[in-house]
């Protein structure tokens, strides 16, 4: 069956009791015995519960993984993964980092002896010298965020395989509907739910995919340990969000294709950042290996002064800092999301102060050319 219709009926035909076509929400912790030495198949809700169960059976479904686990959040998501790893291990991560990721590594991970070093993930030259003996998994994110680089998965996964190596390949941006990285080798995907999967900007959740029934059974035992598991309703919310994600995708690659290209002429920008562009140096990959693309890109201005009255002059373009839903959010990352980042590496991968991150949401098209051009036009004629 096509992706839309698996979507569309995620949980549809799953309550055997009722036969309700949206899958209830079961706000339970505990679960009747029959007898002794018998379960239901539910014990305790952090282990198993039968809301999470329907989502986590559909999201290793769609991304082609034998397993899936919901999370209270992306970043718990990311924990319950690094929880695979001991003291003296090692990770190769792509350089240009969503700033969460990278703060847990470096803050919190690194007190736990775990490692990390940062590199252009599409370059093996890189890959290679920085694998050491302790090296255990290369996490890569494509595109990445706000930079839109993209890594060839396949090429990693092919040099990860032959070094014994674990790939891991965070998602979030564009989802199981244009990419789906374990068809292409990877071991784990990782999304933040919060985003495109949910949606509406209204549901904290991660999601982990796992393929192969060792690595599924260990991270299971992980899930259930740490306890950062999805509750009931946000398993719900999550799953309302999903069935109506492939038109939203579309419509997010639609509207943000047509800003870019429109952004790309207008005079108070230098850059526009969007594999979907003939001249992103990412292009020809992201079409090989994806399906589509994302609804987010950042562009530079020409002036770093041109940010302030930007952020304060757009109307429907809300001034937030997340990404994916059905509203549009523009995000500044220097001082937001990559905050965290320190100022050499955010500089050397290009996230500087006239960079600016958009997130296009499903709203029309001219409704946001429309808004972006008054608030560009108020910031050249303030400083002209
Ligand atoms: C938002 C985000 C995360 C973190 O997810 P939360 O749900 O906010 O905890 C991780 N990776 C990427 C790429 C993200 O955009």
């Amino acid at each position: 069956m096509k992706i839309e219709s698996r979507l569309a009926q995620i949980g549809s035909q799953k309550d055997h009791v009722t036969g309700a076509v949206s899958f209830p929400i079961y706000q339970a912790t505990a679960f009747r015995h029959p007898a002794l030495g018998e379960s239901t198949g539910f014990d305790y809700s952090r282990t198993k519960s039968p809301t999470r169960s329907v989502l986590e059976e559909a999201a290793a479904e769609l991304e082609s993984g034998d397993a899936a686990f919901a999370c209270s959040s992306g970043m718990a998501a990311l924990q319950t993964i690094f929880a695979l790893f001991s003291s003296g291990d090692h990770l190769i991560v792509s350089l240009d980092l969503y700033g969460g990721t990278y703060r847990l590594l470096e803050r919190i991970m690194s007190r736990f002896g775990v490692t990390a070093t940062y590199v252009d993930t599409n370059d093996l030259d890189q890959l290679g010298a920085s694998i050491t003996p302790s090296t255990k998994a290369v996490l890569i994110e494509t595109p990445t965020n706000p930079l839109m680089m993209i890594t060839d998965v396949k090429k990693v996964t092919t040099w990860a395989k032959s070094h014994g190596l674990l790939t891991i390949v965070d998602n979030t941006l564009l989802t199981p509907y244009f990419q789906r990285p374990i068809e292409l080798g990877a071991d784990i995907v990782i999304h933040s739910a919060s985003k495109y999967l949910g949606g509406h900007n209204d549901v904290l959740a991660g999601l982990i995919v796992t393929k192969g029934e060792e690595l599924s059974a260990q991270m299971a035992v992980l899930h259930n340990s740490i306890g950062a598991v999805l509750g009931p309703q946000d398993s719900f919310l999550l799953a309302r969000g999903m069935k109506t994600l492939a038109l939203r995708m579309e419509r997010h690659q639609s509207n943000a294709t047509a800003i870019a290209k429109h952004l790309q002429k207008h005079p108070a920008i230098t850059e526009v950042f969007y594999p979907a562009l003939p001249e992103h140096p990412g292009h020809e990959i992201q079409n090989r290996q994806s399906s589509g693309n994302t609804g987010i890109f950042s562009f530079k201005v020409k002036d770093a002064r041109y940010v302030a009255p930007i952020l304060r002059n757009v109307k429907l373009i809300a001034f937030a800092e997340s990404l994916g839903g059905v509203e549009s959010l523009m995000t500044y990352p220097a001082v937001q999301t990559h905050a965290d980042i320190p100022e050499h590496i955010r500089q050397a991968v290009g996230v500087d102060d006239r960079l600016l991150r958009f997130s296009v949401g499903i709203e029309h098209v001219d409704d946001l050319i429309a808004d972006l051009d008054q608030a560009l036009e108020k910031a050249m004629q303030e400083f002209k």
